[in-house]
């Protein structure tokens, strides 16, 4: 609106200065070179503005003409980054969708048209992985590898190959030298605690859960879970190498960092026993008993004693069950040693305390072993021992990643390879008898009966009840 204004202004102020000019009676004079021109001031005027037009429009055309080739060339050199750009989309659909011919095609593209390696050669990597050219694409990962700006998928890349390899060894420097650059990533930091364990590397697993918990990628009490676990471990091996002052040091850490954790406590209490200490074994034990009664301290216990005497360990045992009284493993640990040192009453008072409606394959077992020994009911021996099978099953180490029942606690799951996930409880049914059929090779059994006698044959020589 105001421009419309200002310009019509400025057009009648030109329309009025022209008509002034020529109304004006007025003449100039120019002599230059010989030449002499007479005209009017008007006419100069209109003179000096065609001038002035037919150079700007010249200058305007001139410079259009100079700058053309640079602006072509941008224009072709933008064209070449849109359809290299397209190309390495179009690579990257591929890569998902698993061609691996047209993968390699428009990586071949990208690369051409880009000419920026560190943008395709994860495209380019990806599709000789894809076409199932390792070597290529080990060449591309590590040429990442070797430029900052891609180093860390380069190293990533070769990761990831040398762990399909199992050449686990450079897959653990390879993650290493990932988490270093990236210390906060999750991801990789897991893949190398997880190598290291598989390759029972257990200080330097430790100190990568040390790293994860001071970088928060982890929960501070997961962390000392699983530094008990390693440490633990770090026991064992320091054990194997007769090195039993480093073993006893160590087990005492696994033990401070998760009391409850029953493997160590009895690694712990036995390294003690071991080096005659055996009061502070047998405190350990009971502080433990406490917070986690488990069988397998019942027997690090029966240990502490020097002989072979019944009577004695019927006392140790006492003494342990009086820290917690009314838990059923206290009344089955007292049964087990009233039965060993021919106390029938007591073992008779102590199994009855828990037996319940459905007393489980281990209480069975005992009151077939009673009723035997007492010789009174022979009868009811053959009724206990049948009631055997159809049970429930006892507690055991149970894999709650993979449903694996074992005897022996470990850090490692035998058949999956989780860490840690060995945990006391009781095996389902079904995962039972399904692995008793496996090793009866499909041979007919009746469900019920299956899974009892599996159980009851591995708590013969282990001796498990519930806790936790
Ligand atoms: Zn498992």
């Amino acid at each position: 609106m105001f421009r419309t204004l200002w310009f019509l202004i400025l057009i009648g102020a030109v329309a009025w200065g022209a008509a002034l000019i020529a109304d004006t009676p007025s003449s100039v004079t120019l002599e230059w070179l010989g030449y002499r021109v007479d005209t009017s001031i008007g006419v100069l005027f209109a003179a000096v503005l065609t001038l002035a037009v037919a150079f700007a429009a010249f200058w305007r055309l001139w410079s259009a003409f100079r700058t053309a080739p640079r602006k072509i060339g941008r224009a072709r050199q933008d064209s070449r980054r849109r359809r290299g750009y397209r190309a390495l989309t179009q690579g990257m659909v591929a890569v998902a969708a698993g061609d691996a011919v047209e993968a390699r095609r428009q990586a071949r593209r990208a690369e051409r048209l880009l000419g920026e390696p560190p943008l395709t050669m994860l495209l380019s990597a990806q599709a000789a992985q894809l076409s199932g050219d390792d070597a290529a694409a080990h060449k591309f990962f590590e040429a990442m590898s070797e430029q900052k700006e891609t180093r860390y998928l380069g190293l990533r890349g070769q990761l990831n190959q040398a762990m399909q390899e199992g050449d686990s060894e450079s897959a653990i420097e390879l993650a290493e030298r990932a988490v270093e650059l990236k210390p906060k990533t999750e991801g990789v930091t897991e893949t190398l605690f997880d190598l290291q364990v598989k390759e029972s590397k257990w200080s330097d697993a430790e100190a990568t859960v040390r790293k994860s918990v001071k970088n928060k990628t982890i929960d501070a009490d997961v962390g000392r879970r699983r530094r008990a676990v390693l440490t633990h471990g770090q026991s064992v091996a320091a054990e194997d190498e007769g090195k039993l002052d480093e073993a006893l040091q160590l087990a005492k850490r696994a033990n401070n960092l998760a009391p409850r954790f029953v493997p160590a406590a009895v690694r712990y209490a036995r390294l003690l026993n071991g080096a005659g200490k055996r009061r502070r074994a047998a405190s350990i034990i009971e502080e433990t008993w406490v917070v986690n009664p488990h069988p397998a301290l019942v027997t690090v216990m029966e240990g502490l004693s020097d002989s072979d005497n019944a009577q004695e360990k019927m006392r140790l045992l006492e003494r342990l069950a009086g820290n917690n009284k009314d838990h059923p493993e206290s009344h089955l640990a007292l049964a087990r040693a009233a039965l060993n040192s021919g106390m029938y009453k007591e073992a008779r008072e102590h199994l009855d305390a828990v037996a319940g409606d459905e007393p489980s394959a281990r209480i069975c077992r005992y009151m077939a072993e009673l009723e035997e020994a007492e010789g009174v009911n022979p009868d009811a021996a053959r009724d206990w021992l049948r009631r055997i099978a159809v049970a429930d099953p006892d507690p055991a180490w149970v894999c709650d990643n993979c449903g694996n029942v074992v005897a022996e606690w470990d850090a490692v799951c035998g058949r999956c390879g989780q860490f840690d996930s060995l945990e006391w409880d009781t095996p389902p049914r079904v995962a039972a008898y399904a692995a008793d059929e496996e090793f009866h090779h499909g041979e007919t059994l009746e469900p019920e009966a299956a899974p009892a006698e599996e159980t009851g044959e591995e708590t013969a020589d282990g001796d498990k009840p519930a806790a936790n």
